[in-house]
């Protein structure tokens, strides 16, 4: 069991980004000391860390040598160098999520492989060596053609129409999988800690930029049936249980118009489709991550307050020093909370913050976010 409560007890997370930034926010509250590693100067956790490493997470010995000295380490982002993540397990430091979980879900093949041999509900697929072998499975299109390493917000997927398209078919190592024409996008976010505690959050719903292909809104609770709720819940208590994870899996599902749910990828970390639980729910993700890799008691998940949660985009275009439009005028109205998260430069869709509105109502919630899009604007100067 790990004694945290001692005044040198070290968290190392690689990453500091804002996912870090969040966390760290929530680890004062116990006065952990949080070490951080990343390449960028800039990054949103430098100020705030308790020690702020510059160091690359993708290089073995970089992430050897700082996790050495931690007591746990875990992640904000995936692609990061597991091997040294493996070799300090070995060496008794505790790393959650576990390494070898993180090597899968690296590897959207990997994950998609498990989903299959473990009987959790997921499109059709077929792995493929490079974009010759889309001859193979003329009968399968339109598909979504899919990266199996490297890929993130959308880069590194695409919607194939006819097996014709080769020109513009990705040529490494891939996958294909049955388009899915889904109702709507929803997300389970679930924890487990050492002790096999297992507790999910109420399912929340997303909502894409088509253009960005990333999340502009987000609704909890979702506006679902019961019965979709507790079977979305089921499947991401199954799926946690089975991989044995200690630590929180955002678990982003398709609901199909036959009501079916299927998963379409997981993170082992905190995610997108959390934010919204900083204020919303009675345990915030970065909180519920935090209480799970120490194993302490998980946090209760309950609904506070229907919220949505806009992430603020770069102005498509913009570049440069950022300079946020309209946040003053947004900070008079009730239940707003806005993030900042730091970053000094925009670019076209970076995620630069996001705001959280909370209300009696859901319905209500939505207009005021609606109002929050149009006034803050995230530009270049
Ligand atoms: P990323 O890891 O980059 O977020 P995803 O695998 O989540 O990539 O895919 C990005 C988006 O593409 C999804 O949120 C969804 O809107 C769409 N998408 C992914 N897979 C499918 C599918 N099989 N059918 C239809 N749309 C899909």
């Amino acid at each position: 069991m790990t004694d945290f409560y001692h005044s040198n007890f070290k968290v190392g997370i690689l990453g500091g980004g804002q996912l870090g930034r969040m966390f760290i926010q929530e680890a004062v509250n116990l006065d952990l000391n949080v070490h951080i590693l990343d390449s960028d100067t800039n990054a949103p956790c430098k100020a705030i860390a308790n020690h702020f490493e510059l160091g690359d997470i993708k290089d073995f010995d970089t992430v050897y040598q700082f996790g050495k000295e931690m007591d746990v380490v875990t992640i904000e982002i995936e692609h990061v160098n597991v091997d040294a993540l493996e070799q300090l397990e070995q060496e008794g430091v505790r790393v959650f999520p576990q390494p070898k979980l993180i090597r899968m879900v690296q590897d959207k093949g990997l994950q998609k492989t498990f989903y299959k041999e473990n009987g959790i509900p997921t499109s059709d697929f077929h792995l493929l060596k490079s974009k010759a072998d889309l001859a193979d499975y003329r009968d399968f299109f339109p598909c979504v053609q899919k990266l199996r390493k490297g890929g993130y917000d959308g880069k590194g997927v695409q919607v194939l129409k006819d097996p014709d398209q080769l020109d513009q078919a990705f040529d490494a190592p891939n996958l294909i999988e049955a388009f899915v024409d889904f109702e709507k996008e929803l997300s389970v976010i679930v924890s487990r800690n050492e002790a096999g505690e297992i507790v999910s959050y109420p399912i929340v719903e997303l909502e894409f930029n088509p253009e960005a292909n990333l999340v502009e809104f987000l609704f909890s609770p979702a506006d679902v049936s019961k019965e979709i709720e507790q079977k979305a819940a089921a499947i991401a208590q199954s799926l946690i249980q089975k991989m044995e994870l200690v630590g929180i899996l955002a678990v982003e599902m398709f609901l199909t118009k036959d009501g079916e749910i299927l998963v379409n990828e997981i993170a082992p970390r905190p995610h997108n489709s959390g934010h919204q639980s900083i204020e919303g729910n009675i345990t915030s993700q970065y909180e519920q991550h935090m209480r799970s890799i120490l194993n302490l008691p998980l946090g209760d998940t309950a609904v506070i307050k229907p919220s949505v949660m806009v992430n603020l985009l770069g102005e498509k275009g913009a570049e440069g020093d950022v300079n946020y439009q309209g946040l003053r005028e947004v900070l008079g109205w009730s239940g707003v909370y806005p993030h900042i998260y730091g970053k000094k430069t925009v670019k076209s869709f970076r995620k630069m913050g996001h705001v959280t509105i909370i209300n009696d109502s859901l319905e209500e919630a939505k207009k005021v976010a609606l109002k929050v899009k149009e006034t803050i604007k995230v530009l270049g100067q």
